[in-house]
């Protein structure tokens, strides 16, 4: 296997250290020998995917979850912990990239997944930490914030429902009081919320496996961590099952659902183009003080740093209910250095210039972490992202493999992305809906037109020119 796979020995996450009794789970000895669904990647869409294929399904199908590592161990067991539905920068780099009727698609879209995974806690009791809180896109460069107070009046004055529920602090000082963001030039706050992702996915697979903590779950599906898949044949065998081979030997399904986000290509290479590893950092910061002269708490509990560009998210931050922040980015850092993040999968080593960055955070950005009151690193880790060369994610029927399926490809913003991408796609695999019918914005279908477009851009790209698509994408989460 050449790759990109789940490399062995991951930096271990804050989130992943509190464990769940499922994250090394077998749920039998030996591999079955057939499904009827196959799904490869226990992250947040395998997860939700085994979820949805049984929800009030009385014809319950047989499923196997094959995992290279740990449960949630990719991505989901590594992010920012942010649920943040972006409600105006990335509406606005939609607009620019898009059009605006698809980027309202997209951020209703989005709001939709946030308020569908608060139902789900509420109703299951989930316990990973979710919070409401305010967040903000944040401008620190003069240029940039003028540049993006323009487009906020311009879009003010367009059709763009989830912009009535932002509030513009500045231009000017109001910003940073507002925010408590040292030199803040202009900032747009909403509702966002925090979570522990590992949580709230590790609560999804023991309710489809029926054991461990999950409640309301409807069990049966039989989870394989620690087997990873080597290949998928190319075509089904003549009673139409496709051969799974793993490296403990082969399942074979009738249906294959690939939930494997960066890793996508290592297993169907024409998405290589498509879907490419994109390695990210995220950090636990903790006051360095003693209780009597604590830092403040930032004025919001979540922010979204952009600092060069609308396009751009350079840092963000979440507090934890313990006083820390969970802080991501850093991409300035070491963005000139593609081999630290482009198409680098080893999520063993760290970034090594994001950490230095991670150390001076707190200080340099957020009003009275200063002198003795500052942050320090308590821990730091790196993730795998799926970035997609047209930005948007991957759903729906792999082209010319009927009973092939693809959820991936969440760009580094899939939390509030990932829960109704796989409720659709579910719909497709155990109902036969058509994309149409799922409500996922039409942008994210797969197909092969769109391969073939983005090979072709890529083909074009490699005959000399530059590779915009990876230059202007400068988003690392949240
Ligand atoms: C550093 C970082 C910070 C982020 N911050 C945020 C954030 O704050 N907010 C947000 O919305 N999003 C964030 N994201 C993105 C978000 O975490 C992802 O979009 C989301 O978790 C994707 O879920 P997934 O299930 O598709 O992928 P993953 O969680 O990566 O799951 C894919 C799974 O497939 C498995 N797999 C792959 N190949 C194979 C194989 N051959 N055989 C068997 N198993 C295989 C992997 O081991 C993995 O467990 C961040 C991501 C990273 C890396």
């Amino acid at each position: 296997m050449a790759g990109p796979y789940p490399v062995p020995n991951a930096t271990i996450p804050y989130w992943r250290t509190e464990l769940h009794e499922l994250d090394s789970h077998r749920s039998t000895v030996e591999l079955p020998k057939k499904q009827d669904i196959v799904i490869i990647g226990a992250g947040f869409a395998g997860a939700a995917l085994a979820h949805y294929l049984l929800k009030d399904n009385p014809s319950k199908p047989s499923i196997t979850i094959l995992e290279a590592r740990e449960a949630c161990s990719g991505a989901s067991g590594r992010n920012g912990g942010q649920l943040r539905a972006s409600r105006f920068a990335n509406v606005a780099r939609n607009m620019q990239a898009w059009g605006l009727e698809t980027a309202n698609q997209v951020a209703l879209f989005e709001v939709a997944n946030a308020q569908a995974i608060a139902a789900l806690v509420a109703e299951q009791h989930i316990a990973c930490d979710l919070r409401a809180v305010t967040t903000a896109d944040v401008f620190v460069d003069a240029a940039e914030a003028a540049k993006i107070t323009r487009l906020w009046d311009a879009m003010s004055r367009l059709d763009c429902p989830t912009l009535r529920d932002v509030t513009c602090h500045g231009p000017g000082d109001a910003a940073e009081r507002a925010t408590g963001v040292k030199g803040a030039k202009v900032a747009f706050a909403y509702e966002s919320y925090l979570m522990w992702p590992y949580k709230f996915v590790m609560h999804l697979l023991a309710g489809v496996v029926g054991k461990g903590k999950g409640k309301g779950g409807e069990g049966g599906v039989n989870l394989q961590t620690h087997t990873p898949v080597h290949e998928v044949s190319e075509t089904p065998d003549t009673e139409g099952y496709w051969t799974v081979a793993t490296s403990r030997g082969a399942v074979k399904a009738r249906k294959v659902l690939f939930a494997t986000n960066g890793y996508t290509g290592g297993l169907l290479p024409e998405y290589d183009d498509a879907i490419y590893a994109a390695r990210g950092s995220v950090a636990r910061v903790v006051s360095t003080s003693s209780s009597s002269s604590s830092p403040p708490a930032p004025a919001f509990d979540s922010c979204g740093l952009d600092s060069k560009s609308p396009a751009t998210v350079d840092s963000y931050f979440g507090t934890r209910a313990d006083g820390s922040l969970i802080v991501g980015g850093a991409r300035s850092a070491y963005i000139q250095d593609r081999s630290q993040w482009y198409r680098n999968f080893d999520d063993s080593t760290l970034i090594a210039p994001a950490v230095p960055f991670f150390e001076g955070w707190a200080r340099k950005t957020l009003v009275g972490w200063d002198g003795e009151s500052t942050g320090t690193v308590e821990s730091v880790w790196t993730g795998i992202m799926g970035y997609t060369a047209d930005d948007a994610p991957h759903v729906g029927l792999v082209p010319a493999k009927p009973g092939l399926y693809i959820c991936a490809g969440f760009n580094g913003h899939g939390m509030p992305n990932v829960l109704l991408c796989a409720k659709g796609l579910a719909a497709m695999v155990r109902d036969g809906a058509t994309f149409a019918d799922t409500g996922i914005p039409a942008c994210y279908e797969t197909g092969a037109a769109r391969l073939r477009k983005i090979a072709e851009g890529a083909a074009a790209r490699t005959t000399g020119r530059a590779r915009a698509d990876i230059y202007l994408k400068y988003q690392s989460g949240c």
